[in-house]
């Protein structure tokens, strides 16, 4: 039977490998899936720093543990789902629009750039397989979801969430996502909060001209860029909080 794991990049993957590594759990692969904002520019839609992380940092690691990592990625990005046309709709005026901005609570992107890919991987997979997620003891309404050929090795060796930046940290598994932010994800996810969204547009100000740029589109259906806030609004508010730091950086 061969044995994958779902790596994220996130801590509880992170601390699952390195579980794997001390307990000499064999892995057949590490895989990873790569949300991309635009193939075509080769533009990441995970965190910059992250995936700069996840490459120069993180899979050099894995490998030397002995682990193969493999990198997956959607057909589709970010801007064939924004751009998408409705082919079908109850609202007939939708018919032959934009998608547009990803929907809070129901994120296109998740279904189409995340998970499809880590599916497609384990479609071509022959032999029997199992997968190794994870999810800590403490997170007991996910364990309950897991499929039969699925296991959790955190949940096996009793470690909760909050664990696993103890586990991660000695071998260099901590993504310095967790540095600045409870959670990593998209750039652009609109479960980002508004004052994340005002560090990133100060920090990678061309890839938030990404994002200003698509709000200009009136062909798009969805125009709440943040549970039904439009881009504009949020933008506003971070122009608000990143001139206000640089007064109160004056003022010091
Ligand atoms: S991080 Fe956000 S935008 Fe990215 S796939 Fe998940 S829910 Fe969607």
């Amino acid at each position: 039977m061969k044995r994958y794991l779902s790596w994220s990049g996130g801590k509880d993957s992170s601390a699952s490998i390195v579980l794997c590594y001390e307990k000499g759990i064999p892995l057949d692969g590490v895989i990873f899936s790569e949300v991309m904002f635009d193939h075509s520019r080769n533009i990441s839609g995970e965190n910059p720093e992250h995936i700069k992380w996840v490459y120069e940092t993180a899979i050099p690691i894995i490998q030397k543990m002995g682990y193969q990592v493999e990198v997956v990625r959607a057909k589709d990005d970010y801007l064939s789902i924004f751009n998408h046309r409705i082919t079908r709709s109850k609202v007939s005026e939708r018919v032959g629009k934009k998608c547009g901005w990803l929907i809070g609570g129901m994120c296109a992107a998740n279904r189409a750039l995340k998970i499809r890919p880590i599916k497609d991987f384990y479609k071509n997979v022959v032999d029997e397989y199992e997968q190794i997620i994870g999810i800590a003891v403490d997170e007991p309404e996910r364990l309950i979801r897991l499929k039969s050929n699925s296991r959790s090795v955190l949940a096996e060796f009793g470690f909760v969430e909050n664990d696993t930046y103890g586990i991660c940290r000695p071998y260099g598994l901590l993504s310095p996502d967790y540095g600045k932010f409870s959670r990593g994800g998209c750039w652009f996810c609109p479960n980002n909060s508004v004052e994340r969204f005002a560090n990133f547009a100060k920090e990678y100000p061309e890839l938030w001209a990404e994002l200003e740029k698509l709000s200009h589109d009136e062909e798009i259906v969805s125009q709440g860029f943040k549970y039904g806030r439009t881009f504009q609004s949020v933008n506003r508010e971070i122009n608000l909080i990143n001139n206000q730091i640089s007064i109160f950086d004056f003022l010091k």
